[in-house]
């Protein structure tokens, strides 16, 4: 296999996972009866543009379906992300009537809801039409296409070019990457800013996150290669920050080559940090397996030491992290009987792979586990809040990386 942005071949594996299903293959009673595709789950890493990626196997047709579940409208901690995103960019880039804001990935409008409150002109990009229908009844026009320079270049010509394009969570989920950031340069007026969120493969070395590794993520981004495929398509990184959503994350600020704009100090530091944490260096990406089989370990264990002991242990929050990390550890129901979750398109279904049936939190109290297992550990700190009442009589959470900890 190639490099998906540089060509270069790829030899080194630095994650292999096995096999599992699309983790947002969500099943029906239906279902259950039928057989499950599994594709390999496994990261290599260029060492010519450092590019980590999934390994090639399938189409994004068949893992972004028509009934895809998630809504970014179910998590309160992301709604107020996005809201603060959106005041903080108004007042940078003093946007207004005039303006034009386009999100790649609008999904159910989280977002673009507080452009079209100020009254700023917007328009999502959502190929998904059950997330697309929820944003168009907040007023937000919609296309229901995939992203890619065929598009930003329709767009371009259309009239349609950008003060700001956001990409708050798809950067990292596009299979051809190179054909994706043609397009964020085709639909950029001059002046413009394009913003994309994505999850630090810096933090993900460091906590061993690996299950944020998933089919429907490709790309595994740090700003070194980053701010490399920009230039190859004539933009430039010139700030990025950091942020601690999805565990760490960044957010690049780019623009078009010849911007007058400065590179920011924090861009140049960042890169600087990137270098000496070895993220330009192999033996960096060889030990990361060993990590991830220790976390998978510690979980088995302590889900076989409840069961002997006739404790009873359920799962919060039916994302892909869970279904990465339960899969790859051949959890099944025997030791998690249940997982709890907010999102009404998931409940009633089951997990893809370990077949575990998805129930609504609020059916927990009636459940009352003496262990609570959070599975997207990284909005743990809202799930105890919202789940403090189970803490009152007696029920203790769990969270499983960076290693195992019951509180
Ligand atoms: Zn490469």
């Amino acid at each position: 296999m190639k490099c998906r942005h540089c060509g270069s071949r790829l030899e080194h594996t630095f994650l292999d996972l096995g096999y599992a299903p699309p983790s947002n293959a969500y099943l029906s009673e239906a279902d259950l009866g039928e057989s499950e595709l599994y594709y390999p789950l496994k990261v290599m890493v260029c060492t010519d543009c450092w590019l980590a990626q999934t390994e090639d196997y399938a189409h994004a047709e068949d893992l972004f379906s028509a009934d895809y579940a998630y809504f970014s409208s179910t998590s309160s901690g992301w709604l107020a992300h996005a809201r603060t995103f959106a005041e903080m960019i108004t007042d940078r880039l003093s946007l207004d009537a005039n303006s034009l804001v386009i999100e790649v990935a609008s999904n159910d409008g989280y977002l673009l809801r507080n452009f079209v409150e100020s009254g700023i002109p917007c328009l999502g990009i959502e190929p998904t039409d059950s997330t697309a229908d929820a944003a168009e009844d907040l007023g937000i026009p919609v296309l229901r296409e995939f992203f890619g320079e065929s598009l930003g270049r329709q767009l371009a010509s259309d009239g349609k070019q950008a003060d700001l394009i956001a990409g708050n969570n798809v950067y990292a989920h596009v299979p051809d990457i190179n054909d994706f950031t043609k397009g964020l340069k085709a639909v950029l007026k001059a002046g413009g800013t394009v913003t994309l969120e994505f999850p630090h493969l810096m933090r993900l070395l460091q906590h061993t996150q690996f299950d944020t590794v998933y089919h429907e993520h490709f790309s595994y981004l740090s700003l070194h290669t980053v701010s490399r495929i920009f230039e190859h398509v004539g933009l430039r990184v010139f700030d990025v920050e950091e942020l601690p959503t999805h565990g760490g994350s960044l957010r690049v600020f780019g623009c078009h080559d010849d911007d007058p704009r400065v590179t920011s100090g924090a861009a140049r530091n960042l890169l600087k940090e990137e270098a000496s944490q070895g993220l330009q260096t192999l033996a960096t990406y060889r030990d990361f397996q060993a990590r991830a089989d220790q976390v998978k370990n510690a979980l088995l264990s302590f889900l076989l030491e409840q069961k002997r002991e006739g404790k009873s242990v359920v799962a919060y929050g039916a994302a892909a992290k869970g279904n990465t990390i339960l899969n790859y550890a051949g959890i099944k129901p025997d030791l998690l009987p249940l997982v709890f979750d907010a999102a009404p398109a998931k409940q009633g279904k089951f997990m893809p792979g370990s077949h575990i049936p998805i129930l609504s939190p609020t059916e927990l109290d009636r459940h009352k586990p003496d262990f609570l297992l959070i599975l997207p550990w990284n909005i743990a700190a809202e799930v105890k809040r919202q789940n403090a009442g189970l803490a009152a009589s007696g029920t203790r959470f769990v969270t499983a990386l960076p290693e195992l900890v019951v509180s």
